[in-house]
């Protein structure tokens, strides 16, 4: 398991190198550490090599691994990264600090419908299809500012940020540039945007988040 802590180090320096290139505060750049299909001893060694905020791609692997963990670690901070179907809302409130993927009216109004009931929201980030891509999840680009408005006026949803996945086999930089635009033209602080193969790109493009799996953690192997 040494492995996940080197890897680890190289990637959170590769993050130090590309913010410092680009005259920007190293510490401004979170590494989210994308665990999903990772199992315990891989979370296990990259708790132990320090590293404490994660994301998840499904509420239901997610309520497997981490409850216990979390008990161990109460300064873990978990992201959910991954689609959100709105009748596993009220577990995923149980179980994650951050919901980086609100990406539809359905989904706002279900979380406001939780809260009104007495949940305490996690943080909240709008996933854009900053590609417009028809096959990808997100908020298309030209509807933001207006989706944004429902989820502030309607709903009374802090949004905090943005997320965005690129389309793949293309420069995601001039994408990435995109998403840091939208974030600063709409006053939003934070910017999740670069995975293992363009986390550096994305950090000179100016993002505050990056999401990083199998760099970390090796290739994926689904069951
Ligand atoms: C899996 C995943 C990542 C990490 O992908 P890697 O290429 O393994 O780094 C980042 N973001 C999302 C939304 C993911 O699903």
């Amino acid at each position: 398991m040494t492995d996940i802590a080197d890897a680890l180090t190289q990637v959170q320096d590769e993050i130090t190198a590309a913010a410092r290139a680009a005259g920007r505060d190293p510490a401004a750049v979170t590494l989210v550490a994308a665990s999903k299909t990772v199992e315990e001893p891989g979370l296990r060694a990259a708790l132990a090599a320090g590293q404490r905020v994660f994301g998840e791609n499904r509420v239901q692997e997610a309520a497997g691994k981490w409850p216990a963990l979390r008990d161990a670690h109460p300064d873990l901070e978990l992201h959910l990264i991954g689609p959100l179907q709105t009748n596993k809302v009220n577990q995923a409130l149980g179980l994650f600090d951050v919901i980086e993927s609100l990406d539809r009216p359905k989904l706002a109004r279900a979380l406001a419908r939780a809260r009104e009931n007495g949940a305490t929201l996690p943080r909240l980030m709008v996933q854009v299809n900053i590609g417009q891509e028809d096959q990808k999840a997100g908020v298309d680009p030209a509807e933001l500012e207006s989706f944004l408005a429902e989820c502030r006026d309607e709903h009374r949803l802090d949004v905090q940020g943005l997320m965005a996945i690129p389309p793949a086999e293309q420069d995601p930089r001039p994408y990435f540039t995109r998403l840091r635009r939208l974030c600063d033209e709409l006053g939003l602080d934070r910017c999740s945007m670069g995975m293992s193969g363009d986390f550096a790109q994305a950090v000179e493009c100016g993002a505050t988040m990056v999401r990083v799996g199998s760099r970390l953690f090796g290739e994926r192997e689904y069951p």
